[in-house]
């Protein structure tokens, strides 16, 4: 019929406007490189941030000790422990406790946190966890404990444990005193003053607390990821998240960091926190569900890459384009569904587990349509599309993933086999990565097509599992006082 013809045009234009095709992606990767090279040059040089982290030696496996790690992402935080045996030990201990932040310290629109009601909730949540510890974590007389800070937002450094917040929502300027939003991963913002510093923040809430206890890192999740990686494979040299956003670690020559104007550290190198969901290039295959997408959001122009590839967007493009279809193709019948016309009711989950529907009625697809959507009644071709355009989607962004983690790895020289016995690990982590499995796989492959076959044997991508938390406490551990 004319309406299921309309249906495929509108599919058939959507998929070939999202084409990846190789030398596509490897336009993308040397827009990346070129980026990196020319954010590394100087400040504000590029939409890439390539952010100094400071942490200019990595956990090499033999740390000793009692380090705490405080991981505060998207909408809760943990507080780590871990308890280190040197080499031949390891890990010998490590626990975790989560907490949400409460909604009550949200201010304004739900996704407002006030940072110095955020900080007191944090400290006491802190403190609460220290002082119910068992005796076994007592630190030797005199000594004082150690914390990693995790913190997933555009931070910039003055030290390792020193960073004020990057300015970031257009339309402020630096020079107002007035507080300004810094998105956390973009989705939730925290209302600071600008210029604070987030570590003598965070000192005085403990202290306020009355806790004996030194923020002895500031870290950025990737760059936790990085060092968590490493403790266990000295070959991780980047690290990648792929979860409700998306960001980039990885290690750089320190001469080639034309904007450090610091002393050359002793490593000779540098972690360097590129910020990569900014990254943006008239490569990539941008359509018109991303631009509206873009222009409705809370960040319009910002994090163009990260709404290609990350969880908080794919399941909410997915919802643009059917709500077209819906409108355009009477997709589903003579009314557009009202529930297809909510942002982000339909999430990047509901999304992979239709995509990973493999019954033969498809009836996976069909329970999400209406649970989520309040759509039932679907045929089996309306169904068998709609698993075509999560494919659609996935593709694009795992293709440009792995695209972007090519052009790190040809930066770093990496993308040709230098010596036999050369080895190149990437950690990942985050929840898309981690849950995704059709996303993860095109990931793979792709970096392994972009590769080839004999740099690809030297190129392994290590699933992370929860770097950036324990990484933060290495990295304090790397960097304790008492060392
Ligand atoms: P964050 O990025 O907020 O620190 P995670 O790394 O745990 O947290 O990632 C969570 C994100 O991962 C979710 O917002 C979602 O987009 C994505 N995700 C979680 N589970 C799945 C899944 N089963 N399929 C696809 N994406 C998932
Ligand atoms: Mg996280």
């Amino acid at each position: 019929s004319g309406r299921w013809a309309r249906a495929e045009a509108i599919v058939n234009d959507f998929e070939e406007k999202c084409a990846t095709p190789i030398g596509k992606l490897r336009q993308v990767a040397d827009a990346m490189m070129v980026e990196m090279h020319a954010g590394l040059a100087s400040e504000g040089g590029s939409k890439l941030k390539m952010l100094i982290s400071y942490v200019d030696s990595l956990p090499k496996g033999d740390e000793k000790g009692l380090f705490y790690a405080l991981d505060l992402g998207g909408t809760n935080f943990r507080v780590i422990r871990v308890q280190l045996g040197g080499k031949e030990r390891g890990v010998i201990n490590q626990e975790a406790e989560e907490v949400s932040i409460p909604p009550h310290l949200m201010v304004g629109s739900s996704f407002v946190c006030a940072a110095l009601e955020l900080f007191d909730f944090i400290a006491s949540e802190v403190a609460r966890f220290v002082t119910s510890e068992s005796e076994e974590y007592q630190l030797p007389a005199g000594r004082q404990r150690e914390l990693g800070f995790t913190f997933s937002f555009p931070v910039r450094q003055t030290s390792l444990a020193s960073g004020t917040l990057i300015k970031w929502t257009k339309g402020f300027s630096i020079e107002e005193t007035v507080n300004t939003y810094y998105p956390i991963r973009s989705h939730l913002f925290i209302e600071v003053t600008v210029g604070e510093d987030v570590v003598s923040e965070l000192t005085k809430a403990i202290e306020r607390q009355g806790l004996d206890l030194r923020v002895a890192a500031l870290v950025n999740d990737t760059v936790g990821t990085l060092a968590g990686g490493r403790y266990y494979d000295n070959d991780v040299v980047a690290a990648v998240i792929l979860g409700t956003g998306t960001n980039a670690a990885y290690v750089e020559r320190a001469h080639a960091i034309p904007k450090w104007h610091g002393l050359l550290p002793k490593s000779g190198e540098m972690v360097i926190n590129m910020e990569w969901g900014n990254f943006r290039s008239s490569h990539l295959p941008l359509t018109e569900y991303d631009l509206s997408l873009d222009t409705e959001s809370l960040n319009p122009g910002e994090q163009i890459f990260e709404k290609l590839i990350s969880g908080m967007y794919l399941g909410e493009i997915l919802r643009r384009v059917l709500l077209s279809l819906a409108e355009e193709a009477s997709f589903f019948g003579d009314t557009v569904p009202p529930k297809l016309m909510v942002p982000f009711i339909l999430r990047t989950p509901h999304m992979s587990s239709m995509h990973l529907d493999t019954s033969s009625d498809l009836r996976v697809v069909a329970s999400k349509l209406k649970d989520i959507l309040g759509i039932s009644n679907t045929s089996f071709k309306t169904r068998k599309m709609i698993v075509k355009l999560c494919d659609i989607i996935a593709k694009r962004g795992a293709r440009l993933s792995a695209a972007g983690i090519f052009g790190i790895l040809k930066k770093q020289g990496r993308d040709v086999l230098a010596t036999e016995k050369q080895r190149t690990v990437v950690a990942l982590d985050g929840g898309l990565f981690e849950h995704y499995t059709t996303f993860r796989k095109i990931l793979e492959s792709t970096l392994a097509e972009m590769l080839g076959k004999e740099a690809a044997s030297s190129v392994i991508i290590k699933h992370a599992n929860d770097g950036s938390g324990i990484g933060a406490a290495l990295i304090a551990a790397a960097h304790s006082q008492y060392l």
